[in-house]
């Protein structure tokens, strides 16, 4: 008899009728003998609805009450569905974040899971029970409640999966698995069988969303296998798998796939002093404020200046700006600019390590397409480049293409 730990996300919940659907698939999977633990989002739109409302009463909210709301979306669709399997003939039983004892750091809207303990969970299951868990929350020591960050029911998932050392972790979510790029903007992206961690983790760093990267980043360390697949229909979904899985007589892509990130913002600063420490004295208020810094660029002029780019996320672009240019007056820089109309596209593939070469071939596709490149990175497994927004769907299409990520491999 497996354990299994499913979670479904909010288009798998998003209504009355889907719920009942859920209810019917782990009940399918329960009578096949599987002691079963899902895990559930909020309904679609729910956590937005809730943020727009405290938006209207305060948009300086605190992170406490902010989660104390938030959490609400998460317990209607435990609730619901719990009494949608009790309905047919099933124990069920719903469990908040704080019954489940998912313990978390005190950081309120991004807390990380410290620790789960199963204890409950176990004798109910042994009791037959079918355990729902509401994803995305838990609390901290002091018993305020906490949530994950955006898409956090991912990492509810598989840190139950981890806690209770199941058979497999499954995301049912509206794709069939992880796609070579998102199939909403490539229609023709093609499902991967599998991937491994290193990749999925890229991806998902870089702005692939059927994956929370801490989900990906917690199955990883705790080597809890992973699947992805729809709730809406039948099939093996795609599979991440670590890397001493990989079969080495398979030819192994160059490129696995392309991700994006639609929140990026890029600010300059122009014309300060050459010497050490400039590099500290412009991001150390950055940092002081909260701000992550993504890429960074540092050019030196000829007259002996220097300019210096970073790009942070589009939600933070006002604060850094305002930050920037207090700096600069400081610095007596010539000039401070910005702009929040670009994107990242990323190409992700552990193939990259051992060929020479895939940098070159993604400029070119980009320059035959005339998208001009604002800022470049590279690590081991993958290449960034920042675009204007308007070149979003096209060079993520000519890259799909230009790496032939269409055809089976
Ligand atoms: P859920 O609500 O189930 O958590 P999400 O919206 O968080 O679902 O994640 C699923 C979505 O991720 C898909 O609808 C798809 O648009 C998007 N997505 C982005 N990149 C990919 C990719 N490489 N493969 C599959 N889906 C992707
Ligand atoms: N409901 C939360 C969100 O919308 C968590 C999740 O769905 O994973 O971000
Ligand atoms: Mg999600």
């Amino acid at each position: 008899m497996a354990l299994l730990v499913q979670k479904y996300g909010g288009t798998s919940v998003g209504s009355i009728e889907r719920i009942e659907a859920v209810a019917e698939n782990v009940i399918a999977y329960k009578e096949q003998g599987n002691d079963m633990v899902v895990v559930l989002s909020a309904m679609s739109g729910e956590t937005n609805r809730l943020l727009d409302m405290a938006q209207q009463i305060s948009p300086k909210a605190s992170g406490r009450e902010l989660d104390v709301l938030l959490t609400t979306g998460e317990q209607v669709a435990i609730a619901l569905l719990a009494m949608a399997l009790e309905k047919r003939g099933h124990a069920a039983k719903s469990y908040t974040g704080g019954q489940a004892s998912i313990l978390t750091d005190s950081a309120h809207n991004k807390a990380r899971i410290k620790s789960v303990d199963n204890q409950k969970i176990r004798q109910d299951l042994d009791a037959g029970y079918i355990i729902v868990v509401a994803g995305f929350q838990g609390v901290d020591e002091e018993s305020n409640i906490t949530t994950l960050g955006r898409g956090g029911s991912d990492t509810t998932g598989v840190a139950m999966a981890a806690a209770l050392n199941a058979d497999e972790c499954q995301i049912f979510t509206d794709v069939d698995g992880v796609y070579t790029t998102d199939p909403r903007i490539e229609p023709d992206a093609r499902r991967l069988k599998t991937i491994t961690f290193e990749e999925m983790l890229e991806m998902a760093s870089l702005g692939s969303k059927v994956l929370q990267t801490r989900a990906v980043e917690f199955a990883q360390k705790h080597a809890v296998p992973l699947r992805v697949l729809s709730s809406f229909k039948q099939g093996e979904g795609t599979l991440i798998i670590s890397d001493n899985q990989t079969d080495e007589t398979m030819e192994q892509a160059l490129v696995s796939g392309i991700a994006f990130n639609r929140d990026e913002a890029q600010l300059t600063i122009n014309g300060v002093s050459d010497t050490p420490g400039v590099a500290y004295g412009i991001l150390g208020p950055i940092s002081d404020a909260n701000i992550e810094v993504d890429m960074i660029l540092q050019n030196v002029s000829a007259d002996g200046t220097t300019d210096f780019t970073f790009t942070v996320n589009r939600s933070d672009y006002e604060n850094a700006m305002t930050s920037l240019k207090k700096t600069a007056k400081q610095l007596k820089a010539r000039e401070v600019s910005g702009n929040n109309k670009i994107v990242k596209i990323s190409i992700v593939g552990v193939g990259m390590r051992s060929h020479a070469g895939i940098a070159t071939r993604m400029f070119e596709v980009l320059a035959k397409e005339g998208i001009n490149i604002l800022m470049i990175s590279t690590s081991e497994i993958k290449i960034s480049v920042v675009v204007d927004e308007k070149y979003l769907e096209l060079g993520v299409r000519a890259l799909h293409e230009g790496f032939d990520l269409k055809s089976e491999r």
